[in-house]
């Protein structure tokens, strides 16, 4: 520990960027020094990561069982993404949208054959792509459906997460992320997620989408009642209101289908598609739609400098082509099998329930045993990196490269747990 102290002293000194930062304690001090405390890390310090496996500024070896809130679908450096991304990356990385480049066509055809639509609109984080879906919906409301402006309202559900804009706040129902931030977004409307009655009370004349998630992620893996995808579908069309299902946590292969809607054989009318399009280098997003939708914007109305950059557009290319052979969808489900069965057995030993879709679990911890962030601490030294979603919630999304030695060595971490 005396090193720790020397090195921390020194970080604050003229001479700091001579030595090697490499001890935890130092890393954690300058970052929560100089970096806004936005988030509440667990204390391990990252360095390099390969598949599912990530190693600390210490060289301790950890399962990431989060996967970049499945942005990491396909693992830390996957070759293929990586290779790709160099080699566009010496080539050409933007033009901004003033100018055609020649990545963005092919990344945008092959996109929308993968969704079945007939076209794309590229952005960059996962929360543009909701406010991109959020102004098409509403433009399409007054151009298309005739709704008088400005009264269009988009119903969400509680317990949603769309990401961190002003308007994407203003419909959250979660304290943390609204407070202090008003004035909020007008033209939202909430109703109980997996509720049909009350989303069919909640549908009007000014009704222009209804937006959700079709697993709810960041809410703790909250998966619906059989058939509510399927009914949502056919309330959308007996009102003529477009079903917008934000699909950039639960989309990509993570729940063993292309998308987590195919769970229901549910088509939405508009895509948001995020986090692993990117494949864990860069942001990718993008809201996919057929044109009598995607139509309504037009030059000058909406747009971002980054978007559809040619690194991103080769990324996303590679991303999609990955997911056109299937192979991730069948691991997802196949690993994801096993970590169902070796976590259900720990039900009523320290697991309340167990939620999964997929390689994705949402795990509620008994309060007798543990909080959701003491059992992520006690995973992190057992080598599993994981996070709570919400109080006694584990979230695990491990990457869908984990191997079956991977799975087993996460279902043991937690059973260690369990037993004490
Ligand atoms: C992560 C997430 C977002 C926001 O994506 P960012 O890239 O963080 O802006 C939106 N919707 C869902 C369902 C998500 O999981």
């Amino acid at each position: 520990m005396t090193r720790t102290t020397d090195l921390t002293d020194a970080a604050h000194t003229a001479d700091a960027s001579l030595l090697p930062l490499n001890d935890t304690q130092a890393h954690v001090e300058l970052t929560e020094s100089y970096a806004a405390h936005n988030y509440h890390p667990l204390r391990v310090v990252l360095a390099s990561g390969e598949g599912a496996w990530v190693t600390d500024v210490e060289g301790r070896r950890y399962l990431d069982c989060l996967a970049g809130y499945s942005a990491l679908n396909f693992g830390h450096s996957h070759p293929r993404l990586v290779e790709r991304a160099r080699e566009q990356l010496g080539r050409l990385t933007l033009t901004s949208r003033a100018f055609y480049n020649d990545q963005l066509g092919p990344f945008a055809r092959d996109l929308a054959a993968l969704t079945g639509k007939e076209m794309i609109l590229p952005m960059n984080s996962g929360a543009e792509a909701v406010e991109t879906a959020i102004k098409v919906a509403r433009k399409w409301a007054y151009l298309v459906k005739g709704v008088p402006e400005p009264q269009a309202t988009i119903i969400a559900m509680e317990g949603n997460f769309h990401g961190r804009t002003t308007t994407i706040v203003s419909f959250s129902d979660d304290p943390a992320a609204t407070a202090h931030y008003a004035p909020y977004t007008p033209g939202f409307k909430l109703v109980p997620y997996g509720d049909l009655a009350a989303l069919e009370a909640a549908i009007d004349e000014t009704t222009a989408a209804v937006l959700l998630e079709p697993v709810q992620g960041e809410a703790g893996v909250i998966i619906p009642p059989e058939g509510y995808l399927q009914g949502v579908r056919a309330l959308c069309n007996a009102s003529d209101v477009l079903m917008m299902a934000d699909e950039i946590q639960s989309g990509l292969a993570r729940t063993g289908r292309t998308f987590a809607c195919d769970h229901e054989d549910v088509v939405p009318d508009v895509y948001m598609l995020g986090k692993a399009l990117g494949g864990g280098l860069y942001p990718v997003s993008a809201v996919a739609a057929d044109g009598d939708v995607l139509s309504v914007i037009t030059p000058g109305t909406h747009g971002s400098t980054f978007g559809g950059n040619p690194l991103a557009a080769a990324i996303g290319r590679e991303v999609v082509a990955m997911l056109e052979t299937g192979e991730f969808q069948q691991r997802a489900a196949t690993l994801g099998a096993r970590l169902a069965a070796g976590l259900e057995g720990l039900v009523g030993q320290g697991v309340d329930a167990v939620r999964t879709r997929g390689l994705w679990a949402g795990v509620d911890i008994s309060p007798g045993l543990a909080s959701g962030r003491q059992v992520s601490e006690q995973l992190l030294e057992r080598g599993v990196l994981a996070k709570e979603a919400h109080g006694q919630t584990v979230r695990l999304a491990p990457p869908l490269v984990a191997s079956e030695d991977d799975i087993d060595l996460l279902v043991g971490a937690f059973a260690g747990i369990c037993r004490g």
